[in-house]
């Protein structure tokens, strides 16, 4: 079987799917095919155990001002995450600490080197345009030395160390500060406006939509109807300068003017393209890899964290759940934390029996918030990494030096493909607002050029 249309967008994500809009609204004819039985891709809202569950995205902050645009248009709501009393910090020390505001309760010194590194990484990321980081001035330094290498040439002060190291490493990336550049780390800072942002839980973490963020793509879709296949894994692409041919799983043949690829680049290489991608396209996303990052959901029967005057948030670069927070749903009378383990606590917690990862979590959980935090109603554990369409999470991030040296070249259009995803977006890098800029851009280009 074969079909024609004007483009075919692989991924039915939320840049797939923002560039499919915009194109039928311009009055192209498109086709979107989804590998999996869903529609969303990272973003994923599920009842599990009787509990609607945020399995992907979630979080949306007053400067992403494209995914706010987009939440209007389709009349989602949103509420609040709860804020109410003190947040809980574990130190180097072992020791519990409650504190108010967003300054962690660390040592006079930490405290000061920690602010002082805060403006240093303001200031970086002041000087960086999020959408072409290489041109900042001193890239190619930055780019060459690993964020770790990067802080310990800033500070002798360990804790201070650890705690920054969490909010751009553990906390965004999912990746341990030695596997990334401190460009890369600018970057992530840059892309939400400033390293101040990332740091405040109230600014980065502020608000979720009412039913779950997932109706976005699932709005999107329901809009374009028979336009989206789910089920339907590209596997194979031929081009020239006229066109390309899109093969599915199933054998259709889609002929098409043009082709948005709106996968993450780490999943470009499944397709077997004819005739092959340049060499130095196949490299640049050779470079690029996901985090790792178990998204944890636990709940209980009452919010009982409330009751003893704390908000639900919590961190420590010491904990093997490094950040939690109240993740209640706006409309349910138990409570539910939702919690993190990154880089390598997730390669570890990886290594244990199902039981042995629960009970390590809750222990974690125990640490923060008391004995109560141990016998749940409910618990279950997102693992994009085994998610064949995704396998990492949040997002992609380039190794060491692989920004400057190949980072431009993955907006490049090849023949008649363009690629896109939120991993490769400047403003929402790594975010659902970087996936809707990065659709609006990529269809904005091709109806600009009118399809050629
Ligand atoms: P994707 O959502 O990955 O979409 C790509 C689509 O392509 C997928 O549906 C995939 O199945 C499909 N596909 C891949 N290969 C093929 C193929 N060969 N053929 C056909 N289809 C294919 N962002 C926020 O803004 N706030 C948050 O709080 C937040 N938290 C997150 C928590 C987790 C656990 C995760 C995983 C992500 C989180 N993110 C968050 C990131 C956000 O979800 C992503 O940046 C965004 O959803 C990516 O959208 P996308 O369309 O670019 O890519």
């Amino acid at each position: 079987m074969s079909s024609n249309v004007d483009v075919v967008i692989v991924g039915a994500g939320v840049t797939g799917l923002t560039a499919a809009t915009r194109l039928t609204e311009a009055g192209y004819d498109v086709v979107v095919l989804e590998a999996r039985d869903r529609i969303g891709g990272r973003l994923w809202t599920d009842t599990v155990d009787g509990v609607r569950l945020e399995l992907g995205g979630q979080w949306i902050s007053p400067d992403q001002s494209a995914l706010i645009e987009t939440l209007d248009e389709l009349g989602l709501q949103t509420f609040s995450r709860y804020r109410e009393g003190a947040s809980v910090y574990v130190g180097r020390d072992g020791v519990r600490r409650t504190f108010d505001g967003s300054a962690f309760p660390v040592s006079e010194y930490t405290e000061a080197e920690v602010d002082r590194l805060t403006v240093v990484l303001d200031e970086l990321a002041a000087q960086m345009d999020p959408l072409n980081p290489w041109d900042m001035p001193g890239a190619a330094e930055l780019d060459r030395m690993s964020f770790a290498a990067w802080l310990r040439e800033q500070t002798d002060d360990q804790e201070a160390r650890d705690n920054i190291a969490l909010y751009i490493g553990a906390a965004m990336l999912t990746k341990p500060a030695h596997a990334f550049s401190a460009l890369s780390a600018v970057l992530m800072a840059a892309s939400a406006g400033s390293f101040s942002h990332l740091v405040d839980a109230d600014f980065i973490l502020d608000r979720r939509v009412k039913g779950g963020l997932q109706q976005v793509p699932l709005l999107r879709a329901e809009k374009l109807g028979s336009k989206v296949i789910t089920c339907a894994p590209v596997t194979a692409i031929s081009y020239d300068s006229a066109g390309a041919t899109v093969r599915t799983v199933s054998g259709h043949e889609w002929h098409a003017k043009r082709v948005i690829l709106a996968v993450p680049p780490t999943l470009v290489s499944r397709i077997a393209f004819s005739p092959n991608l340049p060499p130095v396209q196949m490299q640049a996303r050779q470079h690029q890899s996901f985090g790792i990052v178990i998204k944890l959901h636990i709940t209980y029967p009452t919010p009982f964290w409330r009751e003893a005057g704390l908000s639900g948030t919590a961190f420590s670069p010491y904990q093997v759940v490094h950040e939690a927070y109240d993740n209640t749903n706006h409309d349910d009378n138990r409570g539910t934390l939702v919690g993190f383990v990154s880089d390598e606590n997730a390669d570890r917690l990886l290594e244990l029996t199902p039981d042995e990862r629960r009970a390590c979590v809750l222990a974690s959980l125990t640490t923060y918030y008391g004995e109560q935090a141990r016998e749940p109603l409910a618990y279950y554990e997102s693992r994009w990494m085994a998610e064949e369409w995704t396998a990492g999470a949040y997002a992609t991030s380039f190794a060491i030096g692989g920004l400057t040296r190949y980072g431009a070249r993955l907006r490049e259009p090849i023949g008649p493909i363009s690629f896109g995803s939120s991993d490769v977006a400047g403003l929402g890098f790594q975010h659902v607002d970087g996936a809707i800029r990065v659709g609006r851009m990529l269809a904005d280009e091709l109806i600009a050029e009118r399809l050629g």
